[in-house]
């Protein structure tokens, strides 16, 4: 009862009662819960009652909630104060951290979230190809700038149409449409002859889980590198939560820039883009590409970010564990699923998890819209009544932690088992 209360209390205040949309429980019905804590892989609704997290704040957490280390941190560079709008050594110790495992990035730049990270990216990217055109998927999200804010029409390579309305047709007329994980469509939009950037969740995460096939991505690669055009991976999501290398474990191949975000700051506001030296030394104050903050590599999150990686670093095999743990759900809601005649399709990388209510293997966009979102609807509100707190859409990717472990991933199973036979 007191969700609902205190939900409703939220929609006078602010719009739809929430901060980001999709936090609103529109695509599956229901009142969000409202967070009172959260404790390892746990969280704690005002209600006092308990779920199994695998939303993780839709990623940084990967050592669960409430870390002793990282909490340490944030404490010990609170007492010296919270920001200072001026330079720190945590922010080169961050940059050197996240550049040491990717050894074909030079540079690096600090801001609060991936929005900013991609928005930035494309700027200086348009800057230096000196072409306004940019390419972006269906599908793929790269935040909620104007330029990005695009998505699919049914003609796949024809102009965007805006996807938000306030997004001047002018601001949406350079970003190129093409389709996951089809290169022909990418090949049309570079027939424009005014394409200079390419952006690309190399797994994309938030149309449901879909990773790029390795034949497409190099071929991207190749065209970009024929076209003279700046290939962007954004990672925001994918860095460090699919390997300490990102997609770069599955597919070895160094993108001009790379974006990111969530992990890289442990559940604090950081983000950031990274690119060859020659790109990001266009930058200002060096270079004539503007791009700034108030709160860019702000001391908390730098802390934050800090013991996160160096604690990533420490743990041997962790990604392989984590995937051990993302296998072990998704075999449950296949074998469940099946049980119950109920098409399903399931993917991991690392410790990311996803599944789609659909009869055929999801490879881009169209595909993945096919899938059957009432049975989503159905299924997320069984697993919460059960304890188990789910991304709250078809479109969104699951996420383990450290914590996460043999008694909570039995107690999920368990769930998944009851939920399929009550529907
Ligand atoms: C989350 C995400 C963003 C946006 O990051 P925000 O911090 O929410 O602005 C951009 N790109 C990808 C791939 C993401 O997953």
């Amino acid at each position: 009862m007191t969700n609902e209360k205190a939900f409703e209390k939220a929609k006078r205040y602010i719009p739809g009662g929430v901060n980001s949309p999709v936090r609103a429980f529109k695509s599956v019905g229901g009142t969000p819960i409202i967070i009172e804590r959260g404790k390892n892989e746990f969280l704690y609704d005002i209600d006092g009652k308990k779920y199994i997290d695998f939303v993780l704040s839709w990623g940084p957490l990967i050592f669960g909630h409430c870390g002793k280390d990282l909490e340490n941190a944030l404490i010990k560079t609170a007492k010296k104060g919270l920001s200072f709008g001026a330079p720190t050594r945590l922010e080169t110790e961050l940059a050197k951290l996240i550049l040491s495992h990717f050894d074909w990035l030079d540079k690096i730049r600090f801001c609060s979230s991936g929005t900013e990270a991609t928005m930035s990216a494309i700027r200086l990217a348009r800057a230096y190809s000196k072409k306004d055109g940019i390419i972006k998927f269906e599908g793929c999200y790269h935040g909620h700038s104007d330029s990005l804010l695009v998505k699919a029409g049914s003609g796949a390579t024809t102009f965007g149409n805006a996807s938000s309305l306030g997004v001047p047709e002018d601001f949406a007329k350079h970003t190129h449409l093409a389709v996951y994980n089809d290169i022909q469509s990418v090949k049309k939009c570079f027939e424009s002859g005014e394409i200079g950037t390419v952006i690309i969740e190399p797994i994309a995460g938030n149309m449901g889980l879909v990773p790029a096939d390795l034949t497409f991505l190099l071929n991207l690669r190749d065209l970009c590198t024929k076209n003279g055009a700046v290939l962007i991976f954004d990672e925001v999501m994918s860095g460090f939560r699919a390997s300490e290398k990102g997609s770069h474990k599955f597919n070895q191949i160094s993108s001009d820039m790379v974006t990111f975000g969530k992990v890289i700051g442990g559940g604090m506001s950081v983000a950031a883009f990274a690119g060859k030296a020659e790109i990001m030394d266009m930058l200002s104050p060096d270079g004539g590409v503007y791009q700034a903050g108030t709160l860019s590599g702000n001391p908390l999150a730098m802390a934050v970010g800090i013991a996160t990686l160096s604690k990533i670093f420490k743990t041997n095999y962790l990604y392989e564990k984590l995937n051990k743990k993302a296998n072990f759900i998704t075999q449950a809601l296949e074998k469940s699923a099946k049980a119950k005649g109920i098409p399903i399709q399931t993917t991991t990388r690392g410790s990311m998890w996803g599944f789609f209510f659909n009869e055929n293997p999801v490879k881009n966009y169209d595909d993945a819209l096919k899938s059957d979102t009432e049975m989503f609807a159905k299924f997320h509100a069984q697993m919460l009544k059960r304890g188990v707190y789910l991304a709250p859409s078809q479109f969104e990717t699951c996420f383990v932690c450290t914590k996460h472990n043999k008694k909570s991933l039995e107690d999920t199973q368990d769930a998944i088992e009851k939920s399929f036979k009550a529907i």
